[in-house]
């Protein structure tokens, strides 16, 4: 053999065996037949407003009956109903997933007292959620509105990952987490993509602070599916909604597609909660079964 073909036919070789050996090259070429499922989970979770009952404990017996196990409760409400919320959840086998949010002030004001009311209420969050076994506090570092906030630059980054070191270890320590959640950029251009959340996990460098996918949001991504696996372990949590309206998958017919998806968070062996983060276009007690069906059908297909 020439030398030139030699090496010709090694680096043919070369790179059939990298490309075979790189997991995300063999899942994305041939995605649809390659189930990489690292016994990953379908854990559904709601929200409040979720489910059209009046009480808790109403709401409640119709997760159950769903076989929906995962309850999303807004901070305020955490904080304003814990007793109600942790009698409810005794005897059942309902657990509280995230906390969605909830703190006044923000993480990124320049107004020293906006940025202590921020350190203030959502280290309260953080207590009760430690207290009843949240996954973590569901955070935005700054929406387009909240003024007057640093600016988008490198040293605001190292701010907030010195800021996150700090709330992520105080997280820690009381057996929860906090979850950054990148929105789209029509409400928060500062963090937008499910990979620079997850970068910034990387470089805060704690295992309090995590992130999140909001498939509302993922309109900013090029690949759902590239999406999650990029945030790997640090992806704590998923919110779902119909993808052309934010109202209950299924109700935005053929948009409402989570495959590529699923697929991802079937590679990194997810095992942590979808919950619903959504509205409703017709009638809950029509639609909600029809949404838990087409996911956990597309789950199946991923
Ligand atoms: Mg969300």
């Amino acid at each position: 053999m020439e030398r030139r073909d030699f090496i010709k036919s090694s680096l043919v070789a070369g790179a059939g065996l990298a490309v075979a050996s790189s997991p995300l090259a063999s899942m994305t070429s041939c995605a649809p037949c390659c189930k990489m499922d690292k016994g990953a989970q379908l854990n559904i979770s709601f929200q409040k407003y979720t489910t059209p009952q009046q009480t808790l404990a109403e709401k409640f017996d119709y997760m159950e009956s769903l076989g929906v196990f995962g309850y999303e409760p807004h901070g305020g409400d955490l904080l304003s109903q814990f007793n109600e919320i942790e009698q409810n959840l005794r005897g059942r086998n309902i657990k509280v997933s995230a906390i969605c949010a909830g703190f006044s002030g923000f993480i990124l004001s320049e107004e020293p007292e906006k940025k202590q009311l921020f350190d203030t209420t959502m280290r309260e969050i953080i207590d009760a959620a430690g207290q009843i076994h949240s996954t973590g506090v569901i955070m935005v570092p700054a929406f387009n509105g909240q003024v007057p906030c640093r600016p988008h630059n490198q040293q605001t980054r190292d701010f907030l990952v010195e800021e996150l070191k700090n709330l992520g270890e105080y997280a820690l320590q009381r057996g929860t987490t906090v979850i950054l959640e990148p929105l789209n950029r029509k409400e928060c251009f500062f963090l937008r993509q499910v990979a620079d959340a997850a970068a910034i996990c990387r470089d805060v460098n704690s295992d309090g602070v995590k992130c999140m996918g909001d498939f509302w949001h993922m309109q900013e991504e090029t690949s759902d599916f590239a999406a999650f696996i990029s945030a790997e372990k640090y992806l704590q949590h998923v919110h779902i909604a119909s993808r052309g309206t934010r109202n209950t998958p299924s109700e935005d017919g053929d948009l409402d597609n989570y495959v590529d998806g699923f697929r991802g968070l079937k590679a990194i062996g997810y095992k942590n909660y979808v919950s619903f983060e959504c509205g409703t276009k017709g009638d809950k007690l029509q639609v909600i079964p029809a949404a838990l069906e087409l996911i956990r059908k597309q789950w199946e297909e991923a």
